[in-house]
Parts: structure tokens; sequence; C-alpha cells
């Protein structure tokens, strides 16, 4: 379990003040919802319906009230850092724990290299990050392919930004605004456009 910290004045705030008990629950669950999935405040249009109550009515008053900002694919919490203070900390730790030390409290995770090669890419997929990550895109999309809107039990997890030039640049690869569902179909034909675009 996470966090989100919330100012002690915030319920004073003009822009809290101005809103409906129905825009606060949907802005207070937003924050909760973007700790938990780790989307840096990021909402897409197409996770609206995992916030409770949320509407697309509710997230255009909280665009016109300031604390929400449009997206190309939805919308994204004002000052979101601001109520995750304690970020920086723990993504050192995530750090850490995916490069495969240990500090006491987690498993280390396989070790894999910051680098575009066959056995790293094989052990980003067998790491434990990796696993842990896969349940939530597949909880987030339910299974629907991003592409042809086909839901299927066999579905692949697949980097928008492809994996091998988010290790090349340092890039986060458990970012989970950066990955999709797509079927077998849809995801062969991406890998395979991809192959011959290098
Ligand atoms: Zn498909």
């Amino acid at each position: 379990m996470a966090w989100v910290a919330l100012d002690d004045k915030f319920p004073h705030h003009p822009k809290i003040m101005a809103l409906t008990d129905a825009e606060f629950r949907t802005w207070a669950s937003a924050l909760a919802y973007s700790q938990m999935y780790r989307t840096r405040g990021h909402i897409q249009k197409t996770s609206l319906q995992s916030i409770p109550r949320a509407t697309p009515k509710i997230a255009a008053s909280l665009v016109n009230a300031g604390l929400w900002h449009n997206t190309d694919d939805g919308w994204v919490i004002h000052d979101w850092d601001e109520y995750n203070p304690e970020r920086r900390m723990k993504s050192d730790r995530q750090q850490r724990w995916r490069d495969g030390a240990t500090n006491g409290e987690e498993k280390p995770a396989p070790r894999w290299q910051r680098e575009d090669t066959p056995q790293s890419r094989q052990s980003f997929y067998a790491s434990a990050e990796w696993r842990r990550t896969r349940p939530l895109i597949f909880d987030r999309d339910q299974g629907v392919c991003a592409v042809c809107d086909t839901q299927s039990d066999r579905w692949h997890a697949d980097h928008l930004e492809p994996l091998g030039d988010i290790l090349r640049r340092d890039g986060d690869p458990f970012d989970i605004t950066n990955i999709q569902t797509l079927c077998a179909t849809c995801h062969g034909r991406k890998t395979g456009v991809e192959k011959v675009l290098k």
C-alpha cells in the first residue's frame, strides 16, 4: 500500500471549496488511483471508469477548476508531485530493487541490464517487477486489444515506445501509461513493423 499526501489546509483552498461533493470525490479518488497505478498523475480516458463514480462531465468540471489539465489521451492532475512527496525516496528504493540490490525488506529482482540486447530483454521479461506490472495492464484494459477492440485471454502487454528505445535512453520500462494490451494478431503485426523499421 502506498500513500498520497494532502496539505492540512486543502479543505479551505478556494479551488477545493468550489467543488461539488461528486467532483471532490473524483478528485480525491483520482489521487489514490494515480498513486496505486503509478501513472504520475495521468488518467487516460479509458481509465476514467476505474475511478468510482467519475464521469467525463465531472472531469470537465475539474479541468475548469484548474485541478486537472487536459492531455492528448485524457487528463493529468495539477501539481501531482505535491501530493506525492515520497516519490523521490520511493523511486530510489524501487530503482535499487529493480537493479537487483537488496534493502532488507524486498526480495531482489533477477538482474537485468539497462541495455538493448537479447539477454537483457529476456531478463527484463523474467523480472519480478515485470511480472507484477502485467496484471495491472490486464486489470486496466480488461484484456481488450487497444488496436482491434477484441477481448482475449491470450493477450500481450506491449510497450508503445519500444522496449529497446526505452532501455537505450534509460527510461522507465514499467511506466504503465506506455504499456498497452494487444491481442496476439495485432501484437505480431506491430512487432513485425518495428523490426522492418529498425
Ligand atoms: Zn487486436
